[in-house]
């Protein structure tokens, strides 16, 4: 059996995430599981809150949180003996290996890495459920590209995205068709809305808000394959977070001009 089909029971799932672009990707692939239903939070404060008053069968905790983190909203659920025994999966971009130790420590059951696969988060829920193995596993493949940086990673025929990110669109768009695609290209086209609200956020100099669009369109570009992008917006968010803010407007010019180029190749993956 898949793992899709031995999930019978009805089960409910908790997802705390900042992105609405990942949310609507779980909440896409969590549909095709009849007997599963989904709640969502941004921000592991809302998440905690609506989790103790109603436990789920469990939990699917984005690492990286505006406010409280996902590593810290973890150690209060395992701390709480009115949700220590719900499993939660860790899902993160940011999986270095420092990050996993730590997970490992938290307690997470199991870790899928952004942009995850619709396979990845189906075999998550079926071993938090009792049906495989429940463990962190990452696979060789997987570590390795852990410790590559970004910009070696191999690309797609277009030269500009990242091949395994190109894979997983492909491979989840067979499984997922139209409402999939939509998604991406919502995500897409949010990018330049998210970069001008970063720009009002730099002049008003609200280092929160610039940490929390810069995290948002790291997330997104990683999704759709633009990996450069992507880094860009990883520098930006960092340098917010420790308040280095007068750099920021030139390297924004960066980024439009790094959006700009991914573009074509973009639009030629989601419209073919
Ligand atoms: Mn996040």
């Amino acid at each position: 059996a898949t793992a899709t089909e031995s999930l019978n029971a009805p089960k409910s799932i908790y997802y705390i995430e900042d992105n609405p672009a990942n949310v609507n990707l779980m909440n896409l692939i969590i549909k095709k599981a009849p007997n599963l239903t989904l709640s969502t939070a941004e921000t592991a404060e809302e998440g905690l809150a609506a989790i103790n008053k109603n436990p789920p069968d469990l939990i699917l905790m984005d690492v990286n949180l505006p406010g409280m983190s996902g590593i810290e909203a973890t150690r209060n659920l395992k701390q709480n003996k009115a949700t220590a025994h719900i499993p939660v999966i860790a899902v993160s971009a940011n999986a270095m290996n420092r990050d996993l130790e730590k997970a490992e420590d938290v307690g997470f059951l199991r870790y899928i890495i952004k942009p995850f696969k619709v396979d990845d988060v189906m075999n998550g829920i079926a071993a938090a459920f009792g049906d495989a193995p429940t463990s962190i596993e990452l696979s060789a493949e997987e570590l390795s590209a852990l410790s590559n940086s970004p910009a070696a990673k191999p690309k797609d025929a277009s030269g500009i995205l990242s091949a395994s990110a190109v894979e997983v669109i492909q491979n989840t768009r067979a499984v997922l068709s139209e409402p999939y695609v939509d998604t991406l290209k919502n995500m897409f086209v949010t990018i330049p809305q998210l970069h001008e609200e970063m720009t009002s956020a730099i002049g008003e100099g609200d280092t929160e808000k610039v940490e929390r669009l810069a995290h948002r369109i790291k997330s997104n570009s990683a999704t759709l394959g633009a990996i450069e992008l992507s880094e860009f917006a990883r520098t930006v968010e960092h340098r917010a977070a420790n308040d280095k803010m007068s750099d920021l407007p030139n390297l924004l010019v960066e980024m439009d001009k790094e959006y700009a180029r991914v573009t074509p190749a973009i639009e030629k993956l989601l419209n073919s």
